[in-house]
């Protein structure tokens, strides 16, 4: 597959921008720095945020055994999906698959860069529907968008079923691993070297723990993460930011104890949603949140809020009619969900 074909002419033309911190970036300590405008006064975060964040991305490539040039960082997976819709999608030309019930991003960034979005629903199991897939797709197919684990539904796609598409998609295919941590099945990460056109994306804000500085990973050929790399804002991951996913990706021990922690309360849960009574059935998961069919979804949603429980309702998403999505909380937490689930059943 020839990446460059897919890339849209503006880009492929585009010189990128040189901020004053690409131009020259060694930091030896004897060095003045009077080239971006800074303020000199130090205070932590007076000094423009390193624009490759090397750091950080020197400890993912250990953590995952990628090269740094396979790496591409973003203010979230948000922002890594726009640059990749941004480099790849001629707005009003090129459409984009995406397979309903999944992440709610995928059509917003769809609209977002005037990206025809074709849906081709999950099987009633969660799975790809192959077939029906390869018949939506045409020449300005540029992107397949696979969420596995998928959220809202929790089970991951079955490794046949993704293969085939990575071989027969004539574009990109971007998995979506949001949720792998918490996952039995191995992330793709381990054959990204087999399919030039395979993107992962993966984030801080699950298994980590860190939504809230925002940062989101993609892993691709060098030659796709060079094209990425050549549309990013300069500045996309904030100083603060680099700083703390480095700490938090160098204590691995206390991340897997908090993983093992929620695996466990999800075993519960499991167990004790089937004796809720209203609860007509319990999704399989492989994330940290569980989807269940009950007899009202909007009934039992308002009941949860009234008693200060928040908790998602999917029920207008296809395939998911009464649905709730539970996020598996702390021990207490989830004790306290639990008994509300049954106290709103009398
Ligand atoms: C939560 C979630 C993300 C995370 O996005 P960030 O912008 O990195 O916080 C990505 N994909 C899916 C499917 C998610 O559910």
């Amino acid at each position: 597959m020839k990446i460059e074909k897919l890339v849209r002419d503006n880009i492929k033309k585009l010189k990128p921008y040189s901020s004053a911190r690409d131009e020259y970036k060694e930091f030896k300590k004897d060095m003045i720095f009077l080239d971006a405008n800074e303020n000199p006064f130090i205070n932590g975060v007076n000094r423009y945020p390193d624009p490759q964040q090397t750091n950080v991305k020197i400890e993912l490539s250990k953590l995952k055994s990628v090269p740094v040039d396979q790496i591409l960082l973003g203010n979230g997976s948000d922002e890594v999906l726009d640059l990749i819709f941004r480099a790849f999608c001629e707005p009003k030309q090129d459409n984009v698959i995406t397979l309903p019930p999944t992440y709610g991003m995928y059509n917003v960034l769809a609209n977002i860069n005037n990206v025809e979005e074709r849906t081709v629903q999950l099987t009633p199991c969660f799975e790809p529907n192959i077939a029906q897939i390869l018949k939506a797709i045409d020449e300005n197919s540029k992107i397949l968008f696979l969420c596995s684990p998928n959220n809202p539904t929790g089970n991951s796609f079955s490794n046949e079923a993704v293969e085939v598409l990575l071989s027969s998609f004539p574009g990109l295919v971007v998995i979506d691993e949001a949720y792998i941590d918490f996952s039995s099945k191995k992330s793709w990460l381990k054959r990204l070297n087999e399919f030039p056109n395979l993107i992962i994306t993966q984030t801080l804000s699950k298994a980590y723990g860190l939504a809230g500085i925002r940062l989101g990973i993609c892993y691709a050929s060098t030659e796709i993460i060079s094209i990425l790399n050549k549309i990013k804002p300069p500045y996309n991951v904030n100083e603060l930011t680099q700083q703390k996913a480095v700490r938090r990706l160098l204590t691995q021990q206390k991340v897997q104890e908090e993983i093992d922690i929620l695996l466990e309360e999800r075993k519960k849960l499991l167990l004790r949603l089937n004796t809720v009574s209203y609860i007509e059935k319990i999704y399989p998961t492989d994330a940290n949140f569980i989807l269940v069919k009950v007899d009202d979804a909007v009934k039992r949603y308002n009941q949860l809020l009234e008693k200060g429980i928040v908790i998602r309702n999917r029920t207008t998403q296809p395939l998911c009619e009464n649905t709730l999505r539970l996020t598996v909380g702390t021990k207490n937490e989830n004790k306290v969900l639990i008994k509300a689930l049954r106290d709103i059943a009398k």
